[in-house]
């Protein structure tokens, strides 16, 4: 699972980027971490992990990780193929959803590509070229369903959409906008994988000032907030540079005194990362003993022989039963042992919906 980090150029992705795979420095033991300097793995903050790690005495702590991936610099006309144009389109495509960050801060020292600050008009720059590279594909894609199904009349169906779906692009909507009507809507929309259809985050990026109130006296965060209420889409306050000075510290301890003179109860970047991981639509469950604490990523909605899966693929194929209880259950309680006396640690089988949070043993045959 991997998200893109986008935007004009000298708006702050790059800041964001650094300090973001500085913080997540504990994943830097992942092989592809180093192959590309575009690409970093993050480590998803959970303090539940901290928790367990001390109950259990365990020998170490693995966290959920997920991927930010630097995308150069858009600049005006890259669906015409100007700057990076095309590669910069190509990576987007690639990613499962967007970070979106815009300007919001003022500093002389920083050109802006358009000369002024203004969040709106740098959005819209570039949701524009994404729309632009998607009513493309569409293009291309209608003109061939259309042929084809004057012959074959089962992909009538799938032409009536397309062509409302470029209708809709084409008036300056967004695909993640359009409206599907049945399951084979769905299915074909999602083969598209169309740019403007992928979730977004807008990552307002502002001085260190506006912090503390979270953007509510900076006009450029409220333009950012407007627009993406519109579309449904979240809205972050955060200073890229505020970032990558906490992440230069050495310890939590300087860290949590840094965050506290700024009158900060939380790192912007560790919620940045929070709200990537649901964005992506993931959860944790976790894994506890002496050899390690551990958090588990799978897709909201995944069933008990699938999540054992993502420990080895003997365990779900020999899936027999999940043991389960929810960490907060193993919290109220103190012990496991308290928990189960309580009839609170669960047996569940093959239908079993995993929960963010469950701590989960696997009983499995080899
Ligand atoms: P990119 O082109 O979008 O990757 O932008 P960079 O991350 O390279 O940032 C461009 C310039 O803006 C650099 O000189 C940064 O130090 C500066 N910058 C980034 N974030 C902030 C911020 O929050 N406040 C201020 N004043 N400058 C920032």
């Amino acid at each position: 699972m991997k998200l893109g980090i986008v935007g004009l150029p000298n708006v702050g992705k790059s800041t964001l980027f650094n300090s973001l795979t500085k913080a997540g420095a504990l994943a830097a033991n992942y092989p592809f971490a180093t192959i590309d300097p575009n690409v970093g793995v993050v480590s998803v903050p959970d303090k539940r992990l901290d928790v367990l790690t001390k109950m259990y005495n365990s020998k170490k702590t693995v966290p959920a990780t997920i991927e930010f991936v630097d995308i150069a610099g858009l600049v005006k006309g890259a669906s015409k193929g100007e700057g990076l144009g095309n590669q910069f389109l190509a990576n987007i495509r690639e990613v499962d959803a967007i970070v979106h960050v815009v300007r919001c801060f003022e500093d002389a020292n920083v050109v802006h590509v358009d000369g002024s600050i203004d969040s709106l008009r740098d959005i819209e720059t570039i949701n524009l070229e994404l729309l632009f590279a998607d009513m493309e594909v569409m293009e291309r894609r209608y003109s061939k369903t259309e042929r084809s199904a004057r012959m074959d009349k089962t992909l009538q169906k799938e032409a009536a959409m397309q062509k409302r779906l470029l209708d809709h692009m084409e008036a300056g909507n967004m695909a993640k906008t359009f409206e599907l009507n049945d399951e084979d809507e769905e299915n074909y929309f999602k083969e598209y994988n169309l740019l403007t259809a992928k979730p977004v985050i807008y990552a307002a990026n502002v001085e260190d000032e506006d912090l503390a109130d979270d953007g509510a006296n900076n006009k450029n965060v409220q333009a950012v907030r407007e627009y993406a209420a519109k579309e449904g889409s979240e809205v972050f306050v955060i200073s890229a540079q505020i970032e990558q000075e906490i992440s230069e510290l050495e310890s939590e301890e300087e860290k949590q005194e840094f965050l506290e003179a700024m009158g900060l109860s939380e790192s912007g970047l560790d919620k940045l990362i929070t709200a990537s991981y649901r964005l992506l639509g993931l959860i944790s469950y976790l894994t506890s003993g002496e050899d390690e604490t551990r958090a588990w990523t799978i897709k909201k909605g995944t069933k008990a022989p699938q999540a054992a899966g993502k420990i080895h693929t003997d365990f779900e194929r020999g899936f027999i039963k999940a043991e389960v209880i929810s960490y907060d259950d193993l919290m109220a309680n103190g012990s496991m042992t308290a928990a189960k006396e309580k009839g609170l640690v669960r047996m569940e089988g093959k239908e079993y919906v995993v929960a963010d949070g469950d701590i989960i043993n696997f009983r499995f045959n080899v």
